[in-house]
């Protein structure tokens, strides 16, 4: 929202020689709670933003998208937020102030779509700082890891004062920069199911560098006596929100997921796919890679579903 609250001003009292001034724009209070029920407490105000690693709170506040006069909860020293954790039965609980490096490096948890994302956010020092709660939340069409959280079936936690409610993650966007989540909620943790598929994120940009995802494909395939019993796919900078292509995943179920059922099904992400034209690609361009990018993420999560990775 552009901060339009502290519009110039002029000095009490002055003339038509006086001096224009500026006000200073109103800042909100930083607060580091270092426990979740005096973090909820803080945000149950409703007037407070949520800072996990800054990389993106820092410059949108900075740009006027988010009201300046808001309180900052910084949520680094919530020990109970960060960490990732495989259970007895194989779910994978990811902690929302759980910075990218770390789940990009981990070693609890096989490689999978939602690890491939956080690897190829930014350089090193941003995978450092941000985390995946906050590339979540952010809900930027193009974020990293968003395909991988819907192909993977991942369930997202949210939690305030007085509520705890669990969502499914294509439940959770809903345009750009938009999620269902209150001002009063917090993302405390992303449940990814147990599964015996193997998932993979893929995606495309101009230049090997730092870059944001042109198109971007996350893939799950579960198989069964040689052939795919369960699929999924989804696109990221390819709509307003990260979306499923339904008829490339059920494309693929039934098939051996040999090289031709592969191609085939990675075609129909184009019955899904509602690219843009902007600074990072055009409609058309988007369109005409997004089957390739397809192709190669259902490919590596083959490979990771017949190597024996829980998922
Ligand atoms: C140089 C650079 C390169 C980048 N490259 C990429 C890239 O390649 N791919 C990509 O996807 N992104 C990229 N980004 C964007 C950014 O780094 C990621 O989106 C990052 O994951 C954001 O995490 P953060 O912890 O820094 O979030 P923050 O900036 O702290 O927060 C982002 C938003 O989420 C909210 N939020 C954060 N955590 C929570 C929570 N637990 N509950 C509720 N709300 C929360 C904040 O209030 C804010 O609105 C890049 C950024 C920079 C600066």
């Amino acid at each position: 929202m552009p901060n339009n609250k502290h519009p110039e001003t002029k000095s009490p009292g002055a003339g038509a020689a006086s001096t224009l001034v500026m006000s200073e724009p109103a800042h909100g209070q930083y607060m580091r709670p270092s426990n979740l029920h005096e973090l909820l407490t803080f945000l149950d105000r409703g007037s407070a933003s949520v800072l996990a690693g800054g990389t993106d709170l820092v410059v949108m506040r900075a740009e006027g998208m988010v009201d300046r006069a808001y309180d900052i909860v910084d949520i680094k020293d919530v020990s109970e937020l960060r960490g990732i954790s495989l259970s007895a039965d194989g779910t994978i609980t990811i902690g929302a102030a759980t910075c990218l490096r770390e789940l990009a490096k981990t070693t609890v948890i096989a490689p999978n779509a939602i690890t491939d994302g956080a690897a190829l956010v930014g350089g090193w020092q941003t995978r450092a700082r941000g985390t995946i709660g906050g590339n979540i939340c952010r809900a930027s069409p193009a974020g990293d890891t968003l395909a991988g959280v819907l192909a993977t079936n991942a369930q997202l936690e949210l939690v305030s004062r007085t509520s705890t409610r669990v969502v499914p993650g294509q439940e959770f966007f809903t345009g750009p920069g938009r999620t269902i989540r209150e001002p009063n909620e917090l993302l405390t943790r992303i449940i990814v199911p147990v599964s015996p598929g193997g998932s993979a994120y893929q995606r495309f940009t101009y230049r090997n560098a730092m870059d944001l995802a042109v198109v971007g494909v996350a893939a799950y395939v579960e198989i069964e006596d040689g052939r795919c019993v369960a699929a999924r796919v989804a696109l990221s900078a390819s709509a307003a929100t990260p979306v499923l292509a339904p008829d490339a995943g059920n494309a693929l179920v039934g098939t051996e997921l040999d090289e031709a059922s592969i191609a085939a099904a990675a075609q129909l992400v184009l019955n899904t796919a509602t690219p843009i034209d902007d600074g990072r690609g055009t409609r058309a361009h988007r369109r005409t890679v997004l089957p390739a990018i397809a192709r190669r993420a259902i490919g590596i999560a083959l490979e990771r579903a017949l190597g024996g990775h829980q998922r």
